[in-house]
C-alpha cells in the first residue's frame, strides 16, 4: 500500500524518550496537525499494524528491539487563550504551557516545573506532585477514537474522565488525546514566578541522569493488610510518621530495601532517589526490567507489598 511521504521506516526511538533507551519503529510518524494524525491512522488501518502514540517519552519504556508497527509522534502543540482559558495541542510540552500561562498572568500550572512530558501524556497518567495534578485544571479533553469512521474529534468534560491517582479513562483506552481545555486562574506575575520557584526548589533531589522518572506508585495504606503494617512498624519504626498521611512514598521503602545504587548492567537506582532507575549510559530495557522485578520481589516477600508501576513498559 502507499505510504505517506512523512511516514518513515525504521527509526531508532531511544532518541524520542528521557530514558534513552529503545530499538527502532518500524515505522515512524511525526504529526503536528490533524490532517496528520488522521493520515498516519488510516496508514496503520490499511496496512493492519498497531499504533502507539508517543509525547515526550518521559514515562516509557521501550524494547531493545523496537516496536512493530507505527510510532506516532505527536507534536500538535499549538496553543489559544481565552480569558483564563487555554486550549492547547495535545503535544505541547508542560513546560511551553508553563511559559504561556506565566506571560500570560495565569496561575494553576506552576508545580509542572522539571515535568519533562506533554499535555497528552500529562493526562494519561493524570500527573501530579504531592497536592497537585494535572486533572485539578482540566475542563474538557477532546480525543480521537480510532474505530470512528471518520476520526472525528469528540470531547470529554472532566468529570467523565475518571481521573485517579496517576490514572484516568485514557489509561484503559486506544484513544487518541488530541486538544485541551484548561481553566487557569488569573494571579500576578511575580506570584506565579514566586509559586514557581517553591515547586523548583522539591526538585533539588531529582536525578539528572536519563530516567523515566518515579518507576513506581506510592503505596496507598489503605491498600494494605494489617500484617504489612505490622511488620513495616516492627522493622522501621518510623513509618509511624507516615501513616497520617495516608501514603507511603514508593522511594521510601525501596530505600528502606537497601536497593539505592544497586546496579544491574548499565541501570541503577538512583543513589539520589529509590523511585528512580537511572540509565548510566547503555542501559538496555531487561537491566530495567530485571531491576524492577528484583524491587518487587523484595516488597512482596519481605512485606506483603505489591508495588505498581508507574511507568508504561513496552
Ligand atoms: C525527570 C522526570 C521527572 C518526572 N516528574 C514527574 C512528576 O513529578 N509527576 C508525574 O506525574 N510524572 C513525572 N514524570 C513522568 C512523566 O514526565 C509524566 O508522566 C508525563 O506526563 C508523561 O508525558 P509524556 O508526553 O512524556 O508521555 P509519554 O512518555 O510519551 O507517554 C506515556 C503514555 O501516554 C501515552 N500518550 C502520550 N501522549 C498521548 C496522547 N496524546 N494520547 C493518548 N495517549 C498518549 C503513551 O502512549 C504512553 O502510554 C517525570 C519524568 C521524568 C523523566
Amino acid at each position: 500500500m502507499n505510504k505517506p511521504a512523512f511516514i518513515k521506516e525504521n527509526i531508532k526511538l531511544a532518541p524520542f524518550t528521557t530514558f534513552k533507551i529503545g530499538g527502532p519503529a518500524e515505522y515512524f510518524a511525526e504529526v503536528s496537525n490533524l490532517e496528520e494524525i488522521r493520515e498516519a491512522l488510516h496508514f496503520s488501518k490499511k496496512a493492519n499494524i498497531p499504533y502507539f502514540i508517543l509525547g515526550g517519552g518521559s514515562n516509557v519504556l521501550i524494547p531493545d528491539d523496537g516496536l512493530k508497527g507505527l510510532v506516532i509522534k505527536n507534536n500538535f502543540s499549538e496553543i489559544k487563550k481565552d480569558d483564563s482559558r487555554l486550549i492547547a495541542g495535545s503535544g505541547c510540552f508542560l513546560s511551553k504551557i508553563l511559559a504561556f500561562s506565566r506571560l500570560n498572568n495565569l496561575s494553576g500550572l506552576e508545580w509542572c516545573i522539571g515535568i519533562p512530558g506533554t499535555l497528552g501524556g500529562a493526562i494519561v497518567s493524570n500527573a501530579g506532585v504531592k497536592d497537585k495534578s494535572i486533572s485539578q485544571i482540566i475542563e474538557k479533553v477532546g480525543f480521537i477514537d480510532n474505530n470512528s469512521p471518520f476520526l472525528e474529534i469528540k470531547y470529554l468534560k472532566n468529570e467523565d474522565c475518571q481521573f485517579g491517582y496517576r490514572k484516568s479513562l485514557f489509561s484503559q483506552k486506544h484513544w487518541i488525546i488530541w486538544q485541551i481545555e484548561l481553566k487557569l486562574k488569573e494571579a500576578e506575575k511575580d506570584k506565579i514566578l514566586q509559586e514557581i520557584k517553591n515547586y523548583q526548589q522539591k526538585r533539588l533531589n531529582q536525578p539528572k541522569l536519563p530516567s523515566a522518572g518515579c518507576v513506581f506508585k506510592n503505596i496507598k495504606i489503605a491498600d494494605l493488610d494489617s500484617r504489612s503494617i505490622e511488620k513495616l512498624k516492627k522493622e522501621f519504626p518510623e513509618v509511624e510518621d507516615l501513616l497520617p498521611s495516608g501514603v507511603i512514598p514508593a522511594g521510601w521503602l525501596i530505600e528502606r530495601l537497601d536497593f539505592k545504587g544497586k546496579t544491574i548492567g548499565k541501570a541503577q537506582v538512583s543513589p539520589e532517589h529509590a523511585n528512580f532507575i537511572v540509565n548510566l549510559g547503555g542501559a538496555t530495557r531487561d537491566n530495567v526490567c530485571v531491576l524492577i522485578a528484583f524491587i518487587k520481589e523484595r516488597a512482596r516477600t519481605q512485606f506483603g507489598i505489591q508495588l505498581q508501576e508507574e511507568i508504561n513498559i513496552f
